[in-house]
């Protein structure tokens, strides 16, 4: 996918807007249009990567550090929450670039499938 064409480039562009939680050099954080929790996030890094199997090391540092900071953020550290990234078809990846679900604020199902 061109790059140009993806909707959470356009987002970490500021080119379409988002409700911001958590932003440094490498990553952005934003909450899911269509939230499946009192709190979900999405943690995305700013470069365009389709999914976990493109992430080098030094992103997913830093994807998995934002993952804490944005807990920590949206109160959700101490209760517990739960990270999440879907991956390719049958992992359910609606949108191509890599990105971390933060869900929590509630009690989470334990069905993961
Ligand atoms: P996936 O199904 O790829 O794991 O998750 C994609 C997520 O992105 C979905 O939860 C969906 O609600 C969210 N999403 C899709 N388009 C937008 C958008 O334009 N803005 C925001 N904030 N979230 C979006
Ligand atoms: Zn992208």
């Amino acid at each position: 996918m061109n790059p140009l064409d993806c909707i959470f480039c356009k987002i970490a562009a500021g080119e379409i807007p988002s409700d911001r939680v958590y932003e440094d050099e490498f990553v952005l954080a934003f909450r899911d249009i269509h939230p499946q929790a009192p709190v979900h996030a999405l943690v995305v890094p700013k470069k365009h990567m389709k999914n976990l199997l493109e992430c080098d090391d030094g992103t997913a540092v830093a994807v998995l550090n934002a993952v804490k900071a944005v807990a920590k953020s949206e109160g959700v550290s101490e209760s517990g929450f739960r990270a999440v990234t879907n991956c390719g078809p049958d992992g359910a990846q609606s949108v191509e670039h890599l990105h971390f679900h933060v869900l929590g604020g509630a009690q989470l199902s334990g069905r993961m499938g």
